[in-house]
């Protein structure tokens, strides 16, 4: 049997950052990751403070050259938002990946960047965005990079009495170029066995790329940007001699494990595989 425990349900982000100011509460937004962690018993909370009523946390905002996306905003949401399909394509590429229609339209982005996966479908995304995490308390509001904000699997910078309320992203220019693309093992709620997210600026008339950003997701245990790989993107024109060559790299900035979905040396190759078809479609 499960061990009992208590739930809260605050109205207001002020009543919540009141609940969880001394430390001991287990925050709740969907329920997709957290129910599971505790039906395994892998987690056992004394009191749970359910966010869901937080509707001042589920708005995605156009903030002049930045979006700002509520932590309670869910997959689907942002798969629907006409703001976030116009300057943020990838991150909806993303999170229309995710598990399924009913995991999509429950699960939070907050969720999915607090849990740190690092087969999470939104982080790759988020990475080549430079996306900022916001973060609140009782003692005030911080703003911490993604990259700063998680340090290891499963594990960020988020300290006892904070919860994420918002994501900052900037807005996406219009000469900019972006894919997703996402290797499960089927078609539908399948976890990640690797992904690559890809932005660049991209002028067809000489096959240039100027800025660039790519991320691998599932193969490394944290989700970074591949600076090394970003380079090459630069350095000529992007003919396919040169995608072959940069994508036959991949596999140098990856470190993954093999599990039950996927030996190391199969991911390796997959991300080599995933980052020339993303290449090539992007500049065809
Ligand atoms: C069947 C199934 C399929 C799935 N498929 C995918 C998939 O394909 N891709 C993928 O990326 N994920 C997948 N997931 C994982 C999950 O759905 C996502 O990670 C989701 O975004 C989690 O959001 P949530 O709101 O449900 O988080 P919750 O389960 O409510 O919380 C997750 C963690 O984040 C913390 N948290 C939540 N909100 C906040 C906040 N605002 N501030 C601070 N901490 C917070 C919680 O305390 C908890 O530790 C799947 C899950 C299931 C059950």
């Amino acid at each position: 049997m499960l061990q009992a425990f208590d739930v809260i349900r605050p109205r207001s982000l002020a009543d919540a950052l009141d609940a969880i100011a001394d430390g001991n509460a287990t925050l709740l937004a969907g329920g997709t990751d957290l129910l599971v962690r505790i039906k395994k018993r892998l987690l056992k909370p004394q009191l749970v403070v359910d966010l869901s009523a937080l509707s001042e946390l589920t708005e995605i905002e156009d903030e002049r050259e930045q979006i700002v996306i509520g932590s309670l905003v869910t997959h689907g949401q942002i798969v629907e938002s006409t703001l976030a399909n116009r300057y943020l394509p990838v991150l909806v590429q993303g999170c229309a990946t995710v598990g399924s229609p009913q995991i999509r339209n429950t699960g939070t982005l907050g969720g999915n960047i607090a849990n740190a996966s690092p087969a999470a479908d939104s982080l790759p995304p988020l990475t080549v965005l430079d996306a900022r995490v916001i973060i609140q308390s009782l003692a005030g509001k911080r703003e911490l990079s993604l990259d700063a904000f998680i340090t290891s699997p499963g594990k960020t910078q988020l300290r006892s009495g904070e919860l994420i309320t918002g994501i900052a992203v900037q807005k996406m220019q219009d000469n900019e170029r972006c894919l997703y693309r996402k290797l499960g093992q089927r078609k539908a709620l399948a976890i990640s066995v690797a992904s690559v997210a890809v932005r660049m600026a991209f002028d067809p008339a000489i096959r240039t790329s100027s800025a660039s950003g790519i991320a691998f997701g599932a193969v490394v245990p944290v989700i970074r940007r591949v600076p090394e790989l970003e380079r090459m993107l630069s350095q000529g024109p992007l003919d396919l001699q040169a995608i072959k060559e940069i994508s036959e790299r991949a596999g140098e900035f990856c470190a993954p494990i093999s599990d039950l979905r996927a030996s190391a040396e199969y991911r390796r190759n997959m991300c080599s595989s995933l980052l020339y078809e993303v290449l090539y479609d992007l500049t065809s």
